[in-house]
């Protein structure tokens, strides 16, 4: 077990049960960070005592900083500030638990000063993923999935990636499973961000929603497992019991049971290879009675189909994709758009953005700006 961590996005929905859980296992936070929720911040400062405190907004920082005064709480400001709570010394493992793809560059930083990293910012991976596993295992930093499936398919596998045939992504459909393109189109922000099994951060909600965060996942489990497009198979299981499987080459499935709680996946990286015993409530399988798997319909949810074109082109097809769905996403949250149109924008800048077989650093950050600024400029 890790004794100490760096929580990036420890005002989030992660990030605050991330913190619940290192005070509960006794592990100290050394940095924290977040965009600006500097009342939170001020709070978990006192509360934990680390060396950093990071504020992305600049404006945010200085008012922290001067609130921070009396306590031994650096606080810092902008990319720089992230990487430095991302790279903080004594930290052993980094929550990566920041939304969107800011989290790339602290999540390269963290993997270069060799620590854990326990990945919950499935944005990055998305990204850049084929540049993040390599610089991993070039530095030999382990990266632990918090993502609830990825944790499940981490733990199903237990290092044997050798004999593995086929991963079966579980996804719950969402709170309009079944709702067709024109009964999504009166779809509102407030009903998008009510999940029927997980309380997650608003971006988070409204991609599982689109299904646009099962499409992420996809890429996610391509670059965390090394598995082709054709070797993951998404399987809707409303209940959000089985976390998810994997099958082995001789056909055996193994799956990951559990109540749909985050505490377990943010505690096993933590934890891993070890098993601590639970903060919450225990499986109990006969309160289900059944639980039931379908195929997903493609048609009534494009922006899984996107993705998954997006994963099969490869490059920086999936940084345009994930850009694209992420300004799209907050344009919906405030109003500026409608519901389907997620996936119009998400489309067109596929569709318009150039795009290139270059996966490296450069590329993908260029690709991620250009795909903002056509969403920003063209909806
Ligand atoms: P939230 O929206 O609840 O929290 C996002 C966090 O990121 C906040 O702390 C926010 O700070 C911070 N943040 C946002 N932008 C920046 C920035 N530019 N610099 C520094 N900090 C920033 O998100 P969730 O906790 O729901 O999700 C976090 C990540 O975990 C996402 O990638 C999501 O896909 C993934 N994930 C989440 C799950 C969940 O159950 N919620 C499950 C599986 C994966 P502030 O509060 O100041 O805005
Ligand atoms: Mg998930």
């Amino acid at each position: 077990m890790v004794n100490t961590i760096s929580v990036l996005g420890s005002t989030g929905s992660v990030g605050r049960q991330s913190v619940a859980v290192a005070q509960r296992l006794g592990i100290k936070v050394s940095a924290i960070a977040a965009y600006s929720n500097i009342d939170l911040l001020e709070e978990q400062a006192r509360r934990l005592g680390p060396r950093i405190a990071a504020v992305f907004s600049e404006d945010a920082a200085g008012e922290l900083r001067q609130r921070l005064s009396d306590t031994g709480t650096e606080v810092l400001s902008g990319m720089d500030g992230l990487i430095a709570a991302a790279t903080e010394e004594s930290a052993g493992c980094v929550i990566t638990a920041v939304s969107g793809s800011v989290g790339l560059q602290p999540t390269i930083a963290a993997i270069r000063a060799h620590k854990r990293i326990g990945l919950a910012n499935k944005e990055t991976l998305v990204c850049a993923g084929r540049l993040v596993m390599e610089e991993a295992a070039r530095c030999g930093a382990e990266i632990i999935p918090v993502d609830s499936e990825h944790s499940a398919i981490f733990q199903c596998l237990a290092g044997k990636r050798g004999e593995l045939r086929s991963v079966m992504l579980t996804a719950s459909g969402g709170p309009f499973l079944g709702w067709t393109r024109e009964q999504t189109r009166a779809v509102t922000p407030e009903m998008a961000v009510r999940h029927p099994n997980w309380s997650m951060g608003a971006k988070i909600s409204v991609d599982s929603a689109t299904m646009m965060n099962k499409g992420l996942e996809f890429i996610e489990a391509m670059h965390l497992f090394a598995v082709g497009p054709d070797d993951i198979r998404v399987v809707i299981h409303p209940e959000s019991v089985v976390h998810s499987a994997v099958e082995f080459i001789d056909g055996a499935v193994i799956a990951q049971l559990g109540v749909p709680d985050m505490a377990l996946p943010i505690q096993y990286a933590l934890t891993y290879p070890e098993r601590r015993a639970p903060s919450g409530r225990r499986l109990k399988l006969s309160d289900y009675g059944s639980l039931t798997f379908r195929e997903p319909d493609l048609e009534q949810t494009p922006c899984l189909a996107l993705a998954m074109e997006a994963a099969r082109r490869g490059g920086t097809a999936p940084a345009i994709l994930n850009a694209a769905n992420e300004v799209a996403v907050h344009k919906f949250l405030r109003g500026e758009i409608g519901y389907n149109e997620i996936y119009g924008c998400v489309d067109s800048a596929l569709s318009s953005i150039y795009y290139t077989d270059d996966a490296g650093l450069e590329a993908v950050l260029a690709a991620d700006r250009a795909a903002r600024i056509h969403v920003e400029e063209a909806f």
